[in-house]
């Protein structure tokens, strides 16, 4: 620990944004990661507890060794705070704008303060290490001779590439989509992270030596017995791509659409490849059905669209302010919480709890207009409808943000399941956290494909832990 006294002397500072009415003109981060200064001091309110439970079980999905990079930038040994980061984590410049950092939630400083602003931190070192140009390729010393294929470029994809390659494996990612980076690329918005951070990323990893076929359909352009026949080992990294749909009267027909088809198409747009017919909020009543980071990633970008309404609902009811006494410290508090899109939102947005969505009414010409809606409370693990409250909400366009139930069956799925692939009991590909292994013995699995639907951590480290797997599983046919 740096400063016994720093978590005394210094209070904890946010980074700073852009405000409100400059960043919803476009599509760009708003904010910038700390002076070296400012990670000097809240470096300095690191206790160095003893029993770190930000990297416990409780804290990092990655394992960052908090503590100790804290202390480094502290002292301003920058270039060793981005080695320690780099040996747990492949890409702090995807956690460090876009975790939810749990490892906060957990830090010690938190019982009674405000914690360590660990992941702004985490943000300044690797974006410091790419401004002084210490990002560089770390190609391997040796080739195995082994050829590796990886179905889909998200970031659970992506990590395990990296790892395996440096490894010295011949490693082909296979992606559908024309760029890398998955729900990194194609369903998070450029305000959240802007691409070219996913480009700097993948020219590293080309220069490591892995290559990318983009445009390429695992199941359709390669099948599952070719992929078996010409690689040693295969990595199915395709995230959970089935969404969620709400089957009420009125689903069929123009204005209700999946939330994924409203923020790919604009990711694409502020790529320079608008799609025909995107779907645009501009001037409309949007309504946005559910209340997690899909739904406010749609509530920022219909704000930047120009929406004339937004009421986004959950059936939940509202959460309460401050953490509440079934998730203490050190857990992941069930408390309400307000993204800077909600911010954006402002007069425009109106949250709605403890609402069901019963019907999406239509005119005579099948045009949406409204949505009928009930008011919920949740009694004996069930919803309760409360009488007397059914009404309408005018509307649309409305965007079904009600997460994903399980990975896309057909084509690769159903080609592998032929030669013994096995699908869990919630439709995920089954196989242990920590072996990756699935039922065949050299296809493993990692990230939302064998997890489902989870965070951009957790799927960096279920793709480096697949990877150490995928290299035992190798090195055993050596043997
Ligand atoms: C709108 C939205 C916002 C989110 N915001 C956050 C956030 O703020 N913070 C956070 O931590 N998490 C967030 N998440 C969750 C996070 O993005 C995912 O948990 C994470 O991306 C999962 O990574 P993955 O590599 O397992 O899968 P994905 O990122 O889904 O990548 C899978 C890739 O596989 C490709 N693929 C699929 N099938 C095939 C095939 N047959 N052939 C070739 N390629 C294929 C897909 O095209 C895709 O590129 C968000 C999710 C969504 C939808
Ligand atoms: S990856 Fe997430 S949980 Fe881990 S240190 Fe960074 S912000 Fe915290």
């Amino acid at each position: 620990m740096g400063k016994p006294t720093g978590f005394k002397e210094y209070r904890r500072v946010g980074l700073k944004y852009l405000p409100v009415t400059e960043r919803i003109k476009n599509y760009k981060e708003f904010d910038k990661h700390y002076t070296q200064d400012e990670a000097h001091e809240q470096g300095a309110r690191c206790m160095d507890c003893g029993i770190p439970f930000c990297h416990g079980d409780t804290g990092c999905p990655v394992d960052n060794y908090i503590p100790e990079f804290n202390d480094l930038v502290f002292r301003g040994q920058w270039k060793e705070a981005l080695l320690n980061l780099h040996s747990t984590n492949n890409f702090p410049e995807f956690t460090g704008r876009i975790c939810p950092a749990p490892c906060e939630s957990a830090c010690t400083l938190g019982i009674n303060e405000e914690p360590v602003s660990i992941k702004a931190i985490e943000r300044t070192i690797v974006e410091t290490g790419f401004e002084n140009g210490w990002v560089i390729p770390r190609p391997p010393r040796e080739i195995s001779g082994y050829a590796v294929a990886v179905i889909g470029s998200g970031p659970s994809g992506l990590a395990a590439a990296q790892q395996l390659a440096r490894l010295g494996h011949k490693v082909t990612v296979f992606e559908k989509n024309e760029a890398p980076g998955g729900l990194l690329r194609y369903g998070i918005p450029d305000f959240k992270l802007e691409k070219s951070v996913i480009d700097r990323r993948v020219k590293q990893m080309e220069a490591e030596g892995v290559a990318f076929k983009t445009n390429t359909f695992a199941g359709k352009d390669i099948t599952g017995k070719e992929l078996m026949a010409r690689y040693d080992a295969i990595v199915l990294a395709m995230g959970s791509e089935k969404p969620r749909d709400l089957p009420i009267p009125g689903r069929e027909g123009e204005g209700v659409h999946f939330a994924m088809e409203f923020l790919t198409a604009n990711n694409r747009a502020v790529a320079g490849h608008a799609p025909e017919n995107q779907i645009l909020a501009t001037g409309k009543h949007v309504i946005v059905i559910g209340g997690g980071d899909t739904g406010s990633d749609c509530v920022g970008t219909s704000v930047r669209h120009g929406a004339a309404k937004i009421s986004q609902l959950e059936i939940f009811p509202k959460p309460p302010e401050e953490r509440p006494a079934s998730t203490p410290w050190p857990y992941w508090p069930n408390k309400l919480r307000t993204s800077t899109s909600h911010e954006e939102g402002g007069a425009v947005l109106d949250r709605l709890w403890s609402i069901n969505t019963k019907e999406f009414v239509r005119d005579e010409n099948g045009k949406l207009t409204a949505i009928k809606v009930v008011d919920v409370k949740f009694a004996g693990g069930k919803f309760e409808e409360i009488p007397g409250t059914e009404r309408e909400i005018k509307a649309d366009l409305v965007l079904l943000a009600l997460g994903f139930v399980h990975p896309v069956r057909e084509g690769l799925l159903e080609q592998l399941s032929a030669e013994g692939l096995t699908i869990d009991s919630r439709g995920n590909v089954s196989a242990t956290f920590g072996t990756h292994q699935t039922s065949i013995p050299k296809v493993f699995a990692a990230g939302d494909v064998r997890r489902g639907q989870s965070l951009v951590v957790w799927a960096i480290s279920e793709g480096r832990k697949a990877a150490a797997a995928v290299d035992r599983y190798l090195k055993s046919l050596d043997a």
